[in-house]
């Protein structure tokens, strides 16, 4: 029998595919150095399944703890794949520092983290014949373009360190794809904004300290852990002066991950890049009313400067994702805060 491994399979958008590969019948193993994540996030998706199918999949989750800048922490899963005859047939790619702000404060760590952390992947699924991967990037790769729809072949111009990691990647992707074009299946998928969390409210984004994202912000002002939401610039070039992006939610952000993973691996090797994301642009005001009305509670904000390299409009063309896999967001900006919310509650202080 065949598996898949996710790196940082017990973060946000790692916990939420887990569930949805074992819900797919796939057999799954996971690294993750759990810096930024817990483990309770992966022993709720079993409680979820548990309810859900009262079937127990703990044989189906292999957990590894380890650090992708370690290349035996990446070697022990495979060969621990191969002992016990599941030997990994693709890698779903989702470790790495994801902090813009952090980012341009430690530039060192996010190259060795991201990039390096990428290479040893890399080594080791080459030694061990796995040529099948799916990358976890981000929007944030592209320059951007006012109030228009990004698409893939825009132009890449990261201002970030952050970005410039994920734009390294793919370059790197690029080279071994054309390096052995028979043989590799790679898949970038280049997020939009992933927030939300899965409908039970026992798995969501628990950012570690004070989240810097919008969403996490206004579920702890909601519930009273932040006094307000600080709106970076009022004096936007967009209808009501607030930045505009593309939210998608996390569950179909994962689906996107299925049915990326499931093209992949039934098409000829090739190299796809593709956008996931909703096509539909909410801007901050929007996205804070919207949770004001679905979960009758107050977000109060105030206005501050913009902050240096956010753009006015960051919004997914998605028609070739939606074209090319059996894929489309089905979760809408309500249903965001309305899971987000029920998260939020359900554990006021994360994991
Ligand atoms: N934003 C804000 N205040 C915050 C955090 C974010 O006004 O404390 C705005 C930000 O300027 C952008 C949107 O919310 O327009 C989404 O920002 P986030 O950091 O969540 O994602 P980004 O698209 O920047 O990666």
């Amino acid at each position: 029998m065949k598996s898949i491994l996710l790196t940082g399979g017990a973060g946000f958008i790692g916990s939420h595919t887990c569930l949805s590969l074992l819900e797919n019948g796939y057999e799954i193993f996971v690294i993750d150095s759990y810096i930024n994540s817990s483990r309770k996030s992966l022993e709720n998706v079993l409680k979820i399944l548990k309810k859900k199918y009262n079937r127990n999949l703990k044989n189906s989750l292999n957990l590894f703890e380890g650090d992708l800048k370690n290349v035996r922490d990446i070697e022990a899963v495979f060969q621990k794949a191969n002992e016990v005859n599941k030997s990994i047939e693709a890698v779903i790619h989702f470790a790495g520092l994801k902090s813009v702000s952090e980012s341009m404060a430690y530039p060192l760590c996010y190259w060795e983290n991201n990039f390096y952390g990428t290479i040893n992947l890399l080594k080791i699924m080459e030694k061990y014949n796995c040529k099948n991967i799916v990358f976890s990037s981000s929007a944030t790769v592209y320059q951007t373009k006012i109030n228009q729809l990004l698409n893939e072949r825009d132009k890449c111009s990261p201002v970030n360190p952050y970005g410039q990691t994920k734009l390294a990647v793919e370059k790197l992707l690029k080279d071994i794809y054309k390096s052995a074009p028979s043989e590799w299946r790679i898949a970038c998928l280049r997020y939009f904004n992933p927030v939300g969390a899965h409908e039970s409210g026992l798995i969501g984004e628990a950012p570690f300290g004070k989240p810097n994202n919008l969403f996490p912000q206004i579920t702890k002002v909601a519930i009273g852990i932040m006094s307000e939401i600080k709106i970076f610039g009022s004096d936007w070039p967009t209808p009501d002066g607030t930045g505009i992006r593309d939210y998608i939610h996390v569950m179909d952000l994962s689906e996107g991950h299925i049915s990326s993973l499931n093209y992949l691996l039934k098409e000829k090797p090739q190299m796809i890049t593709l956008n996931l994301g909703t096509g539909k642009g909410t801007s901050v005001k929007e996205f804070i009313r919207t949770f004001e009305k679905i979960n009758n509670v107050e977000i109060p904000f105030s206005f501050v400067e913009r902050r240096p390299g956010d753009n006015a409009f960051v919004v997914a063309d998605n028609s070739f994702a939606k074209s090319i896999l059996s894929w489309e967001p089905s979760r809408n900006i309500e249903d965001i805060c309305r899971n987000g919310w029920n998260w939020q509650v359900m554990n006021p202080d994360g994991y």
